[in-house]
This record gives structure tokens, C-alpha cells and sequence, in this order.
């Protein structure tokens, strides 16, 4: 249920919407909007008997709120969100791009990556230094001392710092440490770690599972949501089909729904979408003509010697060229390279 207060309701009656809603045990959720606050009410299982409410002053409206997913849904909020770091805004009317390693290797890769990165306009360095690999007998990442790494990377150049988070264990530190928390595909569902991150003071960057529907992905943004973190960044980076051709099938396809059912910003993710350097570029390009807010790009010094995921990495000269193509096609579009 969504309660729309009057555009001249006070702070005041608003406060007493918010008690009324605790008051029946459930949460209340107040958004202020451009003209007016309205106030999700989350935790009912039936409906919510709308006759408490509706007769409280500045009380405009009830909305039923039909979708599954309640706070992630544009039923609840219609205008766009806009994802706040401080180095930059992720949101309508921008094509924010994310880039770096695959992992975090070493101080020198990752301040010479941070370094290129800012004069290329790029505010936000992603890097992992904890990695979800699929053997056991590969690169873990460097873990805490990774994050040492990027604390220093954004101390020395000013970037912000995306970097994943695989259990609640490290969640502190991986607070501490990023500007934008990484929630990997293989733990879109781990609902442990969701509810962790719904407490942090970080957005989230929640990556879609690699089986998961749109339904499924807007239920793991409400995790969040619900826990009370409304900063959440989706991205799609692929899903598992029967193709040979790819790593995974980047699912371009996705966008245009996720927008229409949610207001959250969706970042597209070509280099675990097509796991091949080559395939990089072409996706990406459509992937800003597609709607999407941004990209996440695997961008590294020396892709041939990474520890992870150079296939798909692009060097310095192929991530330079891709933001030529990509400022030519902005322009039309009427978005901002970020
Ligand atoms: C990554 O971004 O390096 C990563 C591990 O991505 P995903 O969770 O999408 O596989
Ligand atoms: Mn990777």
C-alpha cells in the first residue's frame, strides 16, 4: 500500500501517518518526491485496511501496491531513482561508467588503472578483492589487504571505489572500503548477505543472478529495500541458455521491462555477458541505445597477464576506443557520459 499525502501536507502529519503505520505493525517507508511525500507500507501479508489511515489529516490517497515487489516497484515510486556516490550520480539522464580489473592484483595495476581512469573522466573503479571462482585452485583474490589497496587507490586519486562483497563475515570491511557494494550473481538470492546490506550506509550494486527471472532480481532489490538501503543499482550481466558462442547470454531485453516495472537504475555488464574482449564493444554500445544507465566494464593494464578474466578484459587502447564510440552515440541519445 502507498499513502499519498496532500502536496501541502506538513512534516508534522506526515510523522503521524509514519506512527499510525508502526503503530499496526507494519514499516513505514516515507519518500519525499517533488511535489509531494508519499509513504510505502511494507510487512502486511493481506491487504491493509485502508479506513485507519485515509481519514488522517494531509491523507490524499491510498494506492494498492500490486506487484510482489513493493518498494522496487514504479507502482510505489514513479519518478527514477538517482543513486548518489560522492564522486558521481547514477540515474536518469546519465550513462554512468564503472571500469577496472577483473580483481584486485596488485598496488601498482590498480593506481596506474585508477590513474588512466580519471583522466578519462571515469569516476568509479571497480575491482574485486574478494572473488567468488568457480575452482577452488584459482586466484582467491587478495582479500582484506585488496581493500587496503583501493582505500589507498581512491585516497591518491579521488575514485570511488566498487568492490563485491561475498559474505556477511567481511561486510564491515568491504563498508569501510567501497563507495558501491557489489552483490555478485551467484549471491543474488543469498538473503543473509541482502539483509546485511540493507543495513549498510553504501548503495548496492545488485548483479542479476545468472538464472534468475526479472521477478526474482526485483524480489533481491526488496530485500534491500525493505531493510531500509533505497540505494540500489541493478545489473544485468548475463544469464545461462544453451548457447556455445558466449560466456553467458547478455539479456539486453531485460532493460525495457526492468524499467517499466521499476524505478531503480540498471547498469549493463558486457564483459561477464559475452566473456570475450571482442564482443565487448558492439554490446556495450547497445546497451546505451537499449535504455540502460551505465555500463560495469573489466578494463586492465595488461589483460594477457591477468589473474582473472583477462579474456574479457579490454586494454587501456580498447576501453579508449570504446568511449569514443560511446560519446558519439550519447549525444542522440540524450545522455551523459558520467
Ligand atoms: C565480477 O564482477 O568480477 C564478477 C565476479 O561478476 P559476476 O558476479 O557477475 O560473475
Ligand atoms: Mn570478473
Amino acid at each position: 500500500m502507498l499513502v499519498v499525502m496532500d502536496s501541502h501536507a506538513t512534516p508534522e502529519q506526515v510523522d503521524e501517518v509514519v506512527r499510525a503505520i508502526r503503530a499496526m505493525n507494519l514499516a513505514a517507508h516515507p519518500m519525499p518526491g517533488a511535489t509531494r511525500t508519499a509513504i510505502g507500507i511494507t510487512g502486511n501479508v493481506g491487504a491493509v485496511d485502508p479506513r485507519t489511515l485515509e481519514v488522517l489529516p494531509g491523507v490524499l490517497e491510498l494506492i494498492r501496491v500490486t506487484k510482489p515487489f513493493k518498494l522496487a516497484s514504479r507502482e510505489m515510486h514513479e519518478a527514477d531513482t538517482v543513486v548518489r556516490t560522492p564522486q558521481t550520480v547514477i540515474g536518469p539522464g546519465t550513462f554512468t561508467l564503472i571500469a577496472g580489473p577483473c580483481s584486485v592484483e596488485n598496488e601498482d595495476m590498480i593506481l596506474r588503472t585508477a590513474e588512466y581512469l580519471m583522466g578519462r573522466g571515469v569516476r568509479l573503479l571497480r575491482a574485486g578483492a574478494f572473488k567468488p571462482r568457480t575452482s577452488p585452485y584459482s586466484f582467491q583474490g587478495m582479500g582484506l589487504e585488496g581493500l587496503k589497496i583501493l582505500e589507498k587507490a581512491r585516497k591518491k586519486t579521488g575514485i570511488g571505489i566498487v568492490t563485491e562483497l561475498m559474505d556477511t563475515d567481511n561486510a564491515g570491511a568491504v563498508e569501510d572500503a567501497a563507495d558501491v557494494i557489489q552483490i555478485g550473481t551467484r549471491n543474488m538470492q543469498n538473503f543473509s548477505l541482502l539483509k546485511r546490506v540493507a543495513k549498510a550506509r553504501k548503495p548496492v550494486l545488485l548483479k542479476r543472478g545468472m538464472a534468475a527471472t526479472l521477478e526474482e532480481w526485483l524480489m533481491a532489490a526488496e530485500y534491500v529495500m525493505a531493510g531500509g538501503n533505497y540505494q540500489v543499482i541493478l545489473c544485468e550481466r548475463g544469464v545461462r541458455t544453451f548457447n556455445d558462442h558466449s560466456r553467458n547470454t547478455l539479456d539486453l531485453s531485460v532493460i525495457p521491462p526492468a524499467k517499466k516495472l521499476s524505478h531503480l537504475p540498471i547498469l549493463v555488464d558486457p564483459s561477464h555477458g559475452t566473456g570475450k574482449r571482442d564482443y565487448v564493444p558492439p554490446m556495450a554500445l547497445a546497451a546505451l541505445a537499449a535504455g540502460a544507465d551505465g555500463l560495469l566494464l573489466e578494463v586492465h593494464p595488461d589483460p594477457e597477464h591477468a589473474q582473472s578474466d583477462g579474456a574479457q578484459s579490454l586494454s587501456f587502447p580498447g576501453f579508449e576506443k570504446l568511449l569514443e564510440g560511446l560519446r558519439g552515440l550519447a549525444g542522440p541519445l540524450q545522455k551523459q557520459i558520467q
